[in-house]
């Protein structure tokens, strides 16, 4: 696991008016890197003033921005799309030295977000808005105007990507981006600031204010700010969706998952087994996207067998990254611990593996347990970490009822060679983003990404034409001209 390359300030400032400022605030968290334990910087919690102060220099900023043509303002992030590009190494590094991915997980999460800064350079192509002759000499237009000021809240998970699931259609769009990033990996949103600026992004549209529950509750707030998407667990996603939209906000926030996997027998062993495994043990299991539970269809016991070998093959430090802290590794180890409550049995005990990363870093190995019904709380309470919770049934139905019942919806995918056995899924299973045979059914741009029930509160998705719908308002300009209009400019 290496260290960052990118300097590394001790006190993260928040960007306000393109300018770093380092807050007022006296509360201050230190920022630790799950690889080493180490604290790589402290984080002042700003304080409802200081947003006050990023929010009026984002107003000022998005007057002028508002108003650069749609195809000027794209060039800013065709600049930004290959300063990403030629920095990814150094992001890598930095998401790896405060999120405890594995350098490949970083690097492949960047490689995610640039391609929606690539959705974003074709704004000018597909949201140039529309016109229409809709009777003799009467034409309709539809034209996209920016909100104005907009904010972002973001998880731990992925510091880099989630961001930039949001920025780059926002301010392409013409709007002033004010992100709050998550308080314990706060280091990325700072250098995504220094490439905005150095690709010619002006001052004050996008800023950065560090913090917890007081600036997200000061955000939802906030009269100035038009628009909030939030990314994190379903008790804030719904906590501000409630907030934000009470106060007249458009909120569209992701919350919590729970994805269920279906294995059916006729499933080719091998690749299901890898698949299951990436998708349970990759980033750590700190994914909305990880699989949870395995839903075991009838006799599978052979594929089975090979996911219990691959995992436990797995070494935590070098295949299995870090979790975020030890609080993380505590209570994954807790699920584990507590699995025979209630008749389950641990098949592969995490707890137990040698682990290859430094002394003090926050690393558990991946877990397999087995439980008899739904109910059990490996099978329903997000865990967030590398394990699998295997739950037997007999039938294709069953599985289905099961998914069906969970309270979340993010994702869920079906192992299988049936086209029918995929169809009967694809149209039954209770989730946004759906996957056959593969695991982590991520929909790739232009293809948007949002879930379903608990895992998502407002309408429409976070990513690709949805999102340009959630960052924009339309004008609808009725036009007459006839013949005579000189004369009849009245009518
Ligand atoms: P979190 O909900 O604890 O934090 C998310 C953001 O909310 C952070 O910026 C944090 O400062 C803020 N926050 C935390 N508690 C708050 C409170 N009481 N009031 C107001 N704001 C608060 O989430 P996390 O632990 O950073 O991230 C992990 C969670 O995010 C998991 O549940 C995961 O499934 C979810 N997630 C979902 C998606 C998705 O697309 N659905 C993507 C990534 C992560």
């Amino acid at each position: 696991m290496a260290s960052s390359t990118i300097a590394i300030e001790k006190t993260v400032p928040n960007i306000i008016c393109g300018v770093e400022v380092i807050s007022d605030s006296a509360r201050r968290l230190a920022v630790t890197s799950p690889t080493t334990g180490e604290t790589l910087a402290e984080v002042p919690m700003s304080t409802a003033a200081e947003l006050d102060q990023a929010v009026a220099a984002a107003a000022k900023a998005q007057v002028g921005w508002g108003a650069t043509p749609l195809k000027d303002r794209v060039q800013v992030l065709f600049k930004m799309k290959t300063l990403l590009e030629a920095n990814v190494d150094r992001l890598a590094e930095l998401v790896t030295a405060e999120n405890g991915k594995t350098i490949p997980e970083s690097m492949g999460s960047i490689l995610r977000a640039i391609e929606c800064v690539e959705f974003a350079c074709s704004l000018p192509q597909i949201a140039s808005g529309s016109v229409l002759e809709v009777s003799r000499g009467v034409e309709c237009k539809e034209h996209k105007y920016p909100l104005g000021v907009v904010a972002g809240i973001t998880p731990f998970n992925f510091p880099l990507m989630v961001p930039l699931w949001m920025v780059p259609t926002a301010i392409g769009m013409g709007n002033a981006f004010v992100l709050k990033p998550s308080e314990q990996t706060p280091l990325s949103a700072i250098e995504l600031a220094k490439i905005m600026k150095e690709a010619g992004l002006p001052d004050g549209v996008f800023s950065v204010v560090n913090g917890d529950r007081e600036i997200v509750e000061a955000i939802c707030d906030h009269p100035t700010i038009r628009a909030v998407a939030f990314v994190g667990s379903t008790k804030v996603a719904k906590l501000v969706y409630g907030r934000g939209t009470a106060s007249g906000k458009r909120v569209r926030a992701l919350g919590g998952a729970k994805n269920h996997l279906i294995v059916v027998p006729d499933a080719d062993p091998e690749m299901t087994a890898s698949n299951v495994v990436a998708s349970a043990t990759g980033c750590a299991g700190q994914r909305c996207m990880a699989a949870s539970v395995l839903l075991a269809v009838g006799d599978v016991d052979h594929i089975l067998d090979l996911v219990r070998e691959k995992m436990a093959a797995l070494v935590p430090g070098r295949d299995i990254g870090g979790v975020i802290s030890q609080a993380a590794v505590e209570r994954i180890s807790g699920y584990v611990a507590r699995t025979a409550e209630n008749g389950g049995k641990v098949i592969l005990d995490g707890r137990e593996a040698a682990c290859e990363g430094p002394e003090g870093g926050y690393y558990v190995g991946a877990s397999i347990m087995e439980v008899n019904g739904p109910d059990h709380e490996a099978a329903c309470e997000e865990i967030f970490g590398p394990t699998l919770t295997i739950l037997r049934v007999k039938t294709l139905d069953e599985a289905l009822d099961i998914e069906n019942a969970n309270p979340y919806g993010n994702a869920s995918a079906i192992y299988t060679s049936s086209g029918l056995v995929a169809q009967t899924f694809s149209r039954r299973a209770s989730a946004g983003m759906l996957g056959v045979n593969i695991g982590v059914p991520v929909p790739r741009e232009p293809f948007p990404f949002g879930g379903w029930n608990d895992s998502s509160f407002g309408s429409g998705d976070l990513t690709g034409p949805p999102a340009i719908e959630f960052w924009s308002k339309t004008k609808k300009i009725t036009t007459k001209w006839t013949a005579g209009a000189s004369s009849n400019w009245m009518s």
